[in-house]
């Protein structure tokens, strides 16, 4: 059955014997741990949304005709690509954590070329392939877990160089009817709540790495697939009752180290095999619409943004100028991400798959600004919640019948806001900043799609250094060979050249 609301989506998780383990014990159904729980609303919430606004959420599939979500869509112009980042920042108003589909959205778009491209180079067939697989998911209108982050064991060495082989993902044994692929993948966003995991190399591959080249699909809970639940800042919260404490009852992320352990994929859904030259392509479109994904923490901004001016409002200085201003600047660094990442996506060209890809520059700059911005605003948060944001007594002394009233006594605001009101402003801030949406908001904002220098990297490689110091040199009227001068102009690299065609 087609999955079309986030009731369903819930009901399609149930029962399916996962191999997970949290807090030494194993867990039989997921679904119902209080700790994983808002995990799952968070992708519910995306199949809601998709009912209620599917100009937004939806697209029709060019593969089935029918509707699915946009999150499996592959994106055919630049419209297409701006309305991904405008549903990813609506989705982190809506659940002010991560909704963990992006992974998976970027990896389809970014396979969709690359599979074209080897196709096209070596006479393979796996662009069909992925056609056909995503021909699947439309069908069911599935979840799709991105599996990219291998263990990687010494950072300094390659992944046939690893004294052990199984610090990356890799083959282990070809069949007539597939291969086999050992190894694990570290912090996987949302792969215990999705339908399907997508395998792909974690980076830049050379010849003798050539097992560790593997692109393949598996249903999440394929034998020999184990998975070991990741903590969060504040977890327990959620399974002490109650819901004020927990700051955000209803969403919350997840992550997960998934082990494989010799797990089978059949033919129809490997979709590299070998092809090390390709690696490096694959991780660098990936990392490309993944890091203009990042725009779903304005989202999250817009709802810290809230937070912090109603516990201003409730303090009583929402007047206050400094008030405003800090608020103005909070609303400043978080539109700033907003406008790269949207602007990565206006900015997107057709590649020879058909498929579109945003602007890698502006990706990068988007993603970069994720790294610090969020937690410049969570300071300002932090600022005008005050000190009670880290000492504030539990929602059970709240409700104590001795000290509950001295509590409402003492920690009220403004007149007429009710104590508790304040006391989940607080909470709520506390979450975002501290607590376990602050591995959404902050920690994954670091390191979710690559590490700062990841994305410097990019930048410095695509800056364009010789280009630019000719413009200076010709303005400054320093003379060279005018022949030369005139090349390099016109060599301006594919980012300059998006930059003044869309002019
Ligand atoms: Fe999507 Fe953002 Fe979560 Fe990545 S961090 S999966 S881009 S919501
Ligand atoms: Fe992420």
């Amino acid at each position: 059955m087609k999955i079309a609301t986030g009731k369903q989506y819930i009901e399609s998780l149930r029962n399916r014997g996962l191999n997970i383990y949290l807090f030494g014990e194993q867990i039989t159904e997921p679904v119902d741990h209080p700790m994983i729980r808002p995990s799952v609303n968070a992708i519910a919430e995306s199949y809601d949304l998709a009912q209620t606004d599917p100009e937004l959420a939806t697209a029709i599939s060019e593969f089935t005709g029918k509707r699915i979500s946009r999150f499996l869509h592959i994106c055919k112009n630049a419209d297409d690509l701006v309305l991904q980042n405008k549903m990813q920042r609506k989705l982190g108003q809506l659940t002010g954590t991560c909704f963990q589909r992006c992974v998976g959205m970027d990896a389809l778009n970014s396979l969709y070329s690359v599979t074209f491209d080897i196709d096209e180079d070596r006479n393979t067939r796996y662009h069909e392939r992925l056609k056909s697989f995503i021909t699947e998911m439309h069908e069911g209108n599935f979840i799709i877990g991105g599996a990219m982050t291998d263990v990687k064991g010494d950072r300094s060495l390659a992944p046939h160089q690893q004294v052990d082989p199984d610090m990356f993902v890799h083959i282990t044994s070809r069949t007539e009817e597939g291969i086999y692929i050992t190894g694990a993948k570290a912090h996987q966003t949302g792969c215990i709540n999705s339908h399907w995991l997508l395998v792909m190399p974690t980076m830049r591959l050379s010849e003798n790495d050539r097992d560790y080249a593997v692109v393949g699909a598996l249903p999440v809970d394929a034998p020999g697939l184990a998975y070991i639940y990741g903590r969060q800042s504040c977890d327990t919260r959620s399974m002490e009752g109650g819901s004020l404490d927990v700051g955000n009852s209803k969403f919350g992320g997840q992550e997960a180290m998934v082990i494989f352990d010799n797990v089978f994929i059949p033919w129809r859904y490997v979709f590299m095999n070998g092809e090390f030259e390709y690696a490096s392509r694959l991780v660098d479109q990936f990392t490309a619409y993944h890091r203009r994904s990042y725009v779903c923490k304005t989202g999250l901004g817009d709802v810290l943004i809230g937070a912090a001016a109603s516990i201003a409002e409730m303090n009583g200085i929402e007047r206050a100028s400094h008030i405003k201003d800090k608020l103005v600047q909070m609303t400043h660094l978080n539109e700033t991400i907003y406008g790269t990442g949207i602007a990565s996506s206006y900015q997107g060209y057709e590649t020879k798959s058909g498929a579109y890809i945003c602007d890698e520059m502006l990706a990068n700059v988007c993603k970069h600004h994720v790294t610090k911005m969020p937690y410049e605003i969570g300071r300002i948060a932090q600022d005008l919640a005050g000190g009670l944001v880290a000492t504030l007594p539990s929602e059970k002394e709240l409700n104590h019948p001795e000290i509950g009233s001295l509590l409402k006594k003492y920690l009220a605001g403004k007149e007429g806001v009710r104590t508790e009101d304040r006391m989940r402003i607080l909470r709520l801030i506390e979450n975002m900043t501290l607590g376990r949406n602050a591995v959404g908001y902050l920690t994954e904002s670091m390191h979710g799609a690559g590490s700062p220098q990841a994305q410097r990297i990019v930048i410095g490689r695509m800056m364009q250094l010789e280009y630019k110091k000719r413009l200076a040199k010709s303005l400054a009227g320093i003379t060279e060979d005018p022949e030369d001068q005139e090349k390099i102009i016109h060599e301006a690299t594919s980012y300059f050249k998006r930059v003044f065609e869309h002019a």
